[in-house]
């Protein structure tokens, strides 16, 4: 089989302390599980060529294409708090770059395709459920609108995984804006290379910040620019309800792209302290720790760039990437809060970059009504379109007393856009998803592809969240929430 994918290699040609070249392995019967055909376009692949026999060649590892220069790449990163100096892509590969029909330049990757250098004892493989789930939950992000790498392919290998049982084994294709971490960077930073931080860090700016090229000071405009994205980003998912779980510094990428989904899931009665994951004993990446982790990590992205930030005194470095940092947390309150106006209907009235102290009381009255009330999350917001179109009885149901909330929405109305109330609710249904990927389906169609081959649910939920804001009565039941002893029993675990 000879396949050409058209393949480029900017991260590959860099210097070879980034990567160790390493051929994927060989899975004995590869079998496609599942194929994106619309990014397969996007990425401007001849789906001709791409026939399942074939895809599931190449996505497994099996077949390389005859461009693929598959590299396992290096990063360091801060597991909850502690610094690990080499990490690195224990179970993945990098085959190669492929400059999409848009002109983006955009990384093929496989993970669960065998051991590397850096697999530190693990066996470089991926189960089928952890490789769906990356697959449904990227998948539903992009369908929300939110930064994230996406899934391309999933195949069985043929061959079992030892884990806490045997479990089919899988690979999957993730195609990402880029794999590079604020890991990556810590990576170089420990071994004090300080010009692999520089070659980097232009390598960074040129494939993601283009527009900051030729800045007097291109590393401080790198550092202030990384820290937008991620403060967009991280008000982003809380907007949503997301919880990353896993927020170390090897799970962030600089491009501002959500990556590595373990143990994630999205809250469903609002608590600001949700936390799903087993491993998150002290709740570092609760829910509502999002942000301050956020700036943590990016607190260790910035120190990384101390030496290269040009200033000969290591005081006034500090000094100028420290009044950096300090720019996060306004900017993500701005973030959050404009995309809270959104959610709310309340964001056309006027055209400037501004939000009223009115509005704010308003958005911030809103969520200590969902505190209060631990209302579904996802299912409160998409009400208010309701009671746009004058029937809150919905809504009312999601609350023990609507003592506060009618008085609320008594004010919301008299704030809300200068528009026709059909108009109002369809912009509050533009921006309020009706289906998220919600944990108890999320398990219910994992368990019924790896444990029974059943890939029918996983496809019919994969099709609702991937359009998340169009109601289909076909889908009633993905709008409904879990039982509250579900949730409250719900663990989720990395993707190991
Ligand atoms: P993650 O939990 O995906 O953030 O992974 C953390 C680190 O563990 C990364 O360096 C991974 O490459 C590595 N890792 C995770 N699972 C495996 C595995 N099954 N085999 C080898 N390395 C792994
Ligand atoms: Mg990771």
């Amino acid at each position: 089989m000879d396949v050409s994918l058209n393949f480029k290699h900017s991260y590959a040609e860099l210097s070879p302390e980034f990567y160790a070249s390493v051929e994927p392995a060989r899975a004995p019967s590869p079998k496609l599980l599942q194929f994106n055909t619309s990014l397969a376009e996007e990425l401007g692949f001849e789906c001709d060529l791409l026939s399942p026999a074939v895809s599931q060649q190449v996505f497994s590892g099996a077949v390389l294409p005859r461009d693929a220069r598959p590299i396992a790449q290096a990063y360091a990163g801060h597991q909850f708090g502690h610094f690990v100096p080499q990490l690195g892509d224990g179970r993945a590969l990098l085959l190669g770059e492929i400059v999409d029909r848009y002109g983006k330049r955009r990384d093929i990757a496989l993970k669960g395709s065998g051991v590397t250098p850096f697999s530190r004892g693990g066996d470089g493989k991926a189960a089928v459920g952890p490789v769906l789930r990356e697959y449904l939950l990227g998948e539903a992000m992009h369908g929300l609108g939110i930064p994230t790498t996406r899934a391309l392919a999933a195949v069985t290998t043929g061959e079992f995984v030892m884990r806490d049982r045997h479990l089919p084994g899988a690979v999957l294709t993730r195609v990402a804006s880029s794999h590079i971490r604020v890991g990556t960077f810590q990576y170089f930073a420990a071994r004090g290379e300080t010009e692999l931080i520089k070659q980097l860090a232009d390598y960074v700016i040129q494939r993601h910040y283009f527009e900051i090229t030729g800045d007097p000071h291109p590393y401080l405009s790198l550092l202030r620019a990384v820290i937008e994205r991620q403060a967009d980003l991280v008000a982003r998912w809380m907007l949503v309800g997301f919880i990353h779980g896993v927020m170390n510094t090897d799970n962030m990428a600089v491009s501002g792209e959500t990556i590595d989904y373990g143990p994630c899931a999205f809250m469903e009665g609002f608590d600001p302290d949700t936390v799903f994951s087993s491993i998150d004993h002290a709740g570092r990446y609760a829910y509502d720790n999002q942000p301050a982790i956020a700036l943590w990590n990016l607190a260790r992205f910035a120190e990384t760039l101390l030496p290269i930030l040009g200033y000969e005194n290591i005081n006034d470095a500090v000094a100028e990437a420290t009044a950096i940092l300090d720019t996060f947390m306004p900017y993500f309150q701005k973030c959050w809060y404009k995309g809270a106006q959104e959610k709310l209907g309340i964001s056309t009235r006027d055209n400037v970059d501004h939000i009223s102290e009115a509005d704010r009381k308003l958005i911030d009255d809103w969520f200590q009504l969902l505190t209060s009330s631990k209302a579904d999350y996802t299912t409160a917001w998409r009400c208010l379109a309701d009671v746009a179109d004058g029937d809150a009885s919905k809504l009312q149901s999601l609350f023990d007393t609507t003592v506060g909330l009618d008085s609320f929405l008594e004010r919301w109305q008299r704030m809300q856009d200068d528009l026709s109330d059909g108009q109002i609710a369809a912009n509050i249904r533009d921006a309020n998803p009706i289906y998220i990927p919600r944990n108890h389906l999320v398990e219910e169609a994992l368990s019924a592809a790896s444990e029974d081959g059943n890939i029918k649910p996983f496809e019919d939920l994969l099709e609702a969240v991937s359009n998340p804001f169009v109601e289909e009565t076909k889908f009633a039941r993905f709008a409904s929430s879990a039982s509250v002893n579900f949730t409250a029993n719900y663990r989720t675990f990395c993707g190991t």
